[in-house]
């Protein structure tokens, strides 16, 4: 059988090299895959006060 892993986010089936364990605190050990991580790490960006 093959099984490819599912993204925890939008639940696509991607590469194995695709995906990353998403560490606590911004989540609790799910797989995301590489666009997943774009788009949360731009709504991350977006919530941070500009300091500049
Ligand atoms: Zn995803």
């Amino acid at each position: 059988m093959h099984e490819h892993p599912r993204c925890d986010h939008c639940e696509e089936e991607c590469a194995p090299e695709e995906l990353v364990i998403l560490a606590q605190p911004a989540g609790h050990g799910e797989l995301i895959c590489g666009r997943c991580i774009e788009i949360m790490f731009r709504r991350e960006i977006a919530k941070l006060p500009r300091e500049n």
